[in-house]
């Protein structure tokens, strides 16, 4: 709970306001604890209804999505675009699609998704969006059906100078191409910046698909070096999740070094003592769309366990969580560090439940949040949208190479805020309060809007 003042009546009131959204007080009270160790400093903040304002959304969109499945049988889904804050850009944030999602979930995302981006130093607002859709199990036409029916109403709120669009948990590039083809066609213009993580052939950036895993794994290598003189290397590195950022944060673990040795989905986790093979789990994943079951049946040595949670008991120096929120709670942080981890790397949002954070962080280890060291992905899709917007494209090293420079400018700049807090090392604080600062200073001279 906040201890100052206008910080705790503010939350009080949200509290009372949101009293159903737990996942997004979860993340206020959060941003709202750093914040107040430098928040005697900053009466302009009151004065102008600052924190009043930053907790509530610009608009919120809420839409009907109906759709025919191949028996021919109506199904309606619920879709969410919460365009959260734009002063310092377009709103930018992701899609999900996942059966758990929900107002409180998107809003969570979308808050959080302002301090990343302001973190990255790129032009963007934050917002974020998706529905209660499960793609698991459905059909390519299906998933079809579906993503045109979603941007037959979304297609109205956004635009590349308005709110840009792009990946999150069951959207990927398959996901992304249905919707542009649509906004496309119902607009009648090749908008290319409107989405992003679009397929390189038209318009999407080399290095986007690998670069939150990737960036994750630079913040991580950053961190490991100034902050305890080591690296990737000869580590063991376990990883939740099997999707996008998981994948290649195990791909770029291995490249520095280290030995990705567990890997999960919902359902269960792979440990792999040799390192997982990355060649059998991307095949699985990206063509075969399998579960990660099927690992075990085709990797001798390696074996299965049902239970994702159950991927915390093992053995490692760094962990990566990379699946989703409150994935891992105090008990598994307990065990560990009782395993002797050193570092807990967030490569998801917001994976860690309160009481996990403080075991961790209490505890000594290296922690990185998720909006900063997961911040590459969001970065790399504002280079999309650079390229798109000059009309050419940069090669795979030229990204990547900005991407590393984005992601060690974003350690600084948290290591840097923890440091003048009077907190140094504590990159949660640091984030939240260097990511903060950007966006108060514009809307505060943008007048009350
Ligand atoms: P994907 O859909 O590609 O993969 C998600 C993975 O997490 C799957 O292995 C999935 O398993 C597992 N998972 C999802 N929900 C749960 C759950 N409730 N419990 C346990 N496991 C779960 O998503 P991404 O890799 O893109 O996203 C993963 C995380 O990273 C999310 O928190 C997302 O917000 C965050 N992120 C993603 C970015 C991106 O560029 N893609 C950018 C920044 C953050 P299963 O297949 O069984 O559902």
């Amino acid at each position: 709970m906040p201890t100052n003042e206008y910080l705790n009546r503010v939350y009080e009131d949200v509290k009372k306001r949101d009293a159903g959204q737990p996942e997004f007080l979860q993340a206020v009270r959060e941003v709202f604890e750093s914040l107040e160790l430098i928040a005697v400093k900053h009466p302009e903040w009151e004065a102008g209804g600052l924190l009043e304002r930053f907790v509530e959304p610009e608009r919120v969109i809420v839409f009907r999505i109906p759709w025919v499945d191949d028996g021919g049988r109506v199904r309606v889904n619920r879709g969410y675009r919460v365009q959260f804050n734009s002063a310092i850009g377009p709103y930018k944030g992701g899609i999900r699609f996942h059966p758990s999602v929900n107002l409180s979930v998107i809003k969570f995302l979308g808050f959080e998704q302002i301090l990343k981006n302001s973190l990255t130093t790129l032009p963007m607002g934050g917002g974020k969006g998706g529905s209660d859709f499960d793609p698991k199990g459905k059909s390519d036409a299906e998933v079809m059906r579906f993503c045109q029916s979603f941007m037959t109403e979304l297609y109205r709120h956004i635009g590349q100078f308005t709110d840009t669009p792009a990946g999150d948990i069951g959207v990927g590039a398959r996901e992304i191409g249905y919707m542009f083809g649509t906004y496309k066609k119902i607009v009648n213009r090749f908008d290319g910046g409107v989405l992003t993580g679009k397929s390189l052939a038209f318009g999407g950036s080399l290095a986007r698909a690998q670069a939150t895993g990737y960036g994750l794994c630079y913040f991580a290598k950053e961190s490991l070096m100034l902050q305890r003189n080591e690296s990737f290397d000869g580590k063991t590195v376990v990883i939740s999740g099997s999707g996008n950022v998981a994948q290649y944060a195990a791909e770029k673990c291995a490249l520095l070094g280290g030995k990705g040795v567990a890997m999960s989905d919902s359902a269960g986790f792979i440990y792999d003592p040799n390192g997982i093979n990355l060649e059998v789990l991307m095949d699985i994943k990206q063509v075969r769309r399998e579960r990660i079951k099927v690992y075990a049946d085709e990797v001798p040595g390696s074996v299965y366990s049902e239970g994702c949670r159950n991927i915390w008991r093992v053995k490692c120096d760094i962990a990566m969580p990379c699946a989703s929120q409150n994935e891992m709670d105090e008990a598994d942080a307990g065990e560990l560090i009782k395993n002797g981890c050193m570092a807990v790397f967030e490569g998801a949002n917001m994976p860690l439940t309160p009481e996990a954070i403080d075991t961790v962080v209490g505890s000594g280890l290296l922690y990185s949040p998720g909006k900063a060291s997961n911040a590459g992905g969001v970065a790399t899709s504002g280079l999309e949208m650079t390229q798109n917007s000059m009309r050419l494209s940069w090669t795979f090293q030229e990204v990547d190479d900005k991407l590393h420079g984005i992601m060690q400018n974003i350690f600084r700049a948290c290591y840097e805020a923890s440091d003048a807090c009077g907190k140094p090392g504590n990159l949660m604080v640091g984030a939240n309060v260097a990511g903060f600062l950007k966006v108060a200073d514009a809307m505060l001279a943008q007048g009350i809007v």
